[in-house]
């Protein structure tokens, strides 16, 4: 059988080791071994989110879309892994990395809010390796895994937050501030999971801080981020079932 890429990625998806076999990988699709890993982006070692930001902060939007989107997807069923239990409780990058590859997560979403002179949400994977912590990484696969992640979340996010936040698409992690300099966040380079960040709105945009703030505004948050988890658990089981048949 020839494996393609995407199919490769799927694998990695599926929780697989590669190169494993196919029938092994669907036997865990079938048992629904699907597994999130959200990560409320902050306090971290780097950066509280502390900083208050039109009458909010990031580590609260953070923590309150996290404990939304838990919620919907508890009730879809899916096992849901956070990096940390409590709003306030500081959780290094790395940690939070080794947390979703400890409990084989399908998928490790991250939560943050940017800070600058745009407005709008945006999907960021790892485009390419890089170092931290003496640590070179993540793997080709998870790399080619993310991007295809990245690409069904925007599917389920992108028609719900349409008419309230601008799309900025997906980007690599090098468009980073910390990417650029390392090559991938520290978050993603010790990754064994498809991750990809998502910077729900820009803070310092008092439109976009406004409807942060809101219940309403985190509810859509968490709908959005919960309808791209569902694009990417169909895309990919559907992947997985067309090639094995083939
Ligand atoms: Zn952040």
């Amino acid at each position: 059988m020839k494996i393609t890429n995407q199919f490769k990625s799927i694998l990695v998806f599926a929780g697989c080791v590669f190169p494993p076999t196919a029938a092994l990988c669907q036997v865990q699709q079938t048992k629904s071994h699907f597994v999130v890993c959200i990560d409320p982006g902050h306090p971290s070692e780097v950066n509280s989110g502390y900083t208050v930001q039109n009458g909010t902060t990031e580590t609260h939007v953070d923590w309150e879309v996290a404990m939304r989107l838990k919620k919907l997807l508890d009730a879809q069923g899916i096992r849901v892994v956070l990096t940390r239990e409590i709003e306030h409780e500081v959780t290094r990058n790395k940690d939070r990395a080794l947390i979703a590859n400890g409990a084989h997560a399908s998928l490790m979403i991250r939560l943050h809010c940017d800070a600058g002179a745009s407005t709008g949400y945006a999907l960021y994977y790892p485009d390419r390796q890089g170092t931290a912590q003496g640590k070179t990484g993540p793997s080709p696969q998870i790399i080619n895994a993310s991007e295809a992640a990245a690409g069904y979340l925007l599917e389920g996010i992108k028609p719900i937050l349409q008419r309230h936040l601008v799309c900025g698409g997906i980007r690599g992690e090098t468009k980073t501030l910390i990417g650029s300099k390392q090559g991938a966040l520290t978050g993603s380079i010790f990754s064994q999971v498809p991750v990809v960040t998502m910077e729900m709105v820009v803070l310092s945009n008092p439109k976009d801080a406004a409807f942060a703030k809101t219940d309403a505004g985190q509810s859509l948050l968490a709908q959005a981020i919960a309808a791209g988890i569902a694009v990417y658990r169909l895309k990919a089981t559907a992947s997985l079932s067309a090639t094995t048949l083939r």
